[in-house]
């Protein structure tokens, strides 16, 4: 139980959000007025900050806006002021000694004859056993079947299932497939043809086109947000969240009264602050599961690098999973002919990870990978470690989500966020919920 402090403010009209991401900023922004937004650290962004280092600009790990909705789009151009640009994919895939355009499925040209020759008489076989097959998801059916049953044997063994394997760290045939929608693009087999005997350009999946800020990193779009949100406390971490008082504790002993709460504190760390959970709400927060995320983002004293925007690689002997080169997102994100890039580990209780030796193994596979040279200069490391990664999609985690969910909404605690909802949620994402959020508030 937490020591009562003097310092209390009982207001409850107003809504109390804790956590200034992207959805508590996004909250505040479409209530308007009469919130006030708590955020532990010293600066807000969460996930979206950018970290200065040496004349660099590291993004947390890459983060690139990507574009569904309409409104989203308007926002964040608004935000930004003219601070945006357009950039079309350059992604590839690095296996078998060679690079293939992203993704895979549809990109065999450049990988060996074999290679090629296995991954086409797979999907055309995955195509004839099926019926209707094109789009359509085995959504009851586990992720290891989905990908055998809609790509065939050889894209599942030569690519997606040891690519999945080392992003997720756990076998694709634990993970349930109701986050898929439109994260795995499942092309035509004429475009598969095309890209077997050419190196086709054709875009594919959410991800084709992006955008970035002109100037500064990520957080540009955070500072775009705090220009027309208010109310912003920082260093203000909540250690205690009494739900049936209706009361939240700081770290520095203020206690704060609330009506409507809404967080986006991750669900294992709300569990720690909530008193008096029932056995079975208890329960369900011990179900879930995510990846973490080590980044390793070097400062590298060249220019000519590469002109990729991101690399894949699905074998495990090399360290990591991706490899991204933000500038080539915007030039600003590096003193004048330098080269920024990242290397992302995924890790987790399944596949742990010694943090000093990834460092060390990621700088000796870029060598081996030709990426960085033997002269090469690296001037900067910066390695950023990110706790909660990615959901873990198990069978657990929709009815664990709904039962906290549920819980915690009878004493007007609203979770959103990607980590407030469990959910494998992009920035845009994150806002639309926050605007959502915003409206069911004015209405209720
Ligand atoms: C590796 C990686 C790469 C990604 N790449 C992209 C990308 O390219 N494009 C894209 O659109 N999205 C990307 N995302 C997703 C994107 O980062 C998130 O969707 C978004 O930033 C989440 O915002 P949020 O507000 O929900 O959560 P967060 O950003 O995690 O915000 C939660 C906030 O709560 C605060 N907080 C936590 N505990 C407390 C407490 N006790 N008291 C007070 N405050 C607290 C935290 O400090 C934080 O500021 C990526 C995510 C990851 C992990």
């Amino acid at each position: 139980m937490y020591k009562r402090q003097e310092t209390r403010d009982k207001r409850q009209g107003e809504v109390v959000i804790l956590g200034a991401g992207m959805a508590g900023l996004s909250t505040a922004y479409h209530l308007q007025n009469n919130y006030s937004l708590y955020e532990k650290e010293a600066e807000p962004g969460g996930m979206a900050r950018t970290i200065d280092k040496d004349g660099y600009r590291f993004d947390y790990d890459g983060h690139l806006l990507h574009f569904r909705d309409e409104y989203a789009f308007s926002l964040i151009s608004d935000l930004l002021d003219g601070n945006l640009a357009p950039h079309k994919r350059n992604s590839w895939i690095y296996s078998k000694g060679s690079y293939t355009r992203y993704p895979f499925q549809a990109n065999f040209y450049g990988l060996p004859k074999d290679v090629i020759k296995e991954c086409l008489v797979g999907l055309i076989r995955a195509r004839l056993n099926l019926v209707n097959v094109y789009g359509k998801r085995d959504l009851n059916g586990n992720f290891d079947n989905w990908i055998r049953m809609t790509f065939g044997e050889g894209i599942a063994e030569h690519f997606m299932l040891s690519y999945n394997k080392k992003f997720w760290t756990v076998e694709p045939k634990e993970l349930v497939c109701d986050w898929l929608d439109g994260f795995v693009p499942v092309p035509a087999i004429e475009d598969v043809v095309t890209g077997a005997i050419s190196s086709s350009t054709k875009p594919y999946g959410y991800n084709s086109r992006f955008w970035y800020p002109v100037k500064g990193g990520i957080s540009e779009v955070v500072d775009g947000f705090l220009q027309k949100t208010s109310n912003l406390h920082v260093n203000k971490k909540v250690v205690t969240i009494d739900q049936h008082r209706k009361e939240i504790v700081f770290e520095d002993g203020t206690i704060k009264g609330f009506k409507h709460l809404v967080s986006t504190i991750p669900l294992p760390e709300l569990w720690k602050i909530l008193v008096n959970i029932p056995d079975k709400v208890k329960e369900a927060f011990s179900r879930l599961r995510h990846t973490s995320i080590f980044v390793v983002n070097l400062g590298i004293k060249r220019d000519d690098v590469t002109d990729r925007h991101w690399v894949y690689y699905p074998e495990e002997s090399i360290a990591f999973y991706r490899t991204g080169f933000p500038t080539n997102f915007s030039m600003d994100v590096a003193p004048s002919n330098r080269t920024s890039l990242y290397a992302e580990i995924s890790y987790s209780d399944n596949k742990k990870i010694d943090k000093e030796k990834a460092i060390r193994d990621t700088v000796r596979d870029l060598k081996l990978l030709g990426i960085i040279c033997r002269e090469d200069e690296i001037e900067v490391c910066q390695p950023i470690d990110i706790k909660y990664g990615y959901v873990i999609y198990d069978s657990n985690r929709k009815s664990a989500v709904q039962t906290i969910k549920n819980y915690l909404q009878r004493f007007g605690i609203h979770t959103i966020g990607r980590y407030g909802s469990w959910s494998y949620m992009s920035m845009e994402d994150v806002i639309l919920e926050g605007r959502e959020m915003a409206r069911c508030l004015l209405t209720s």
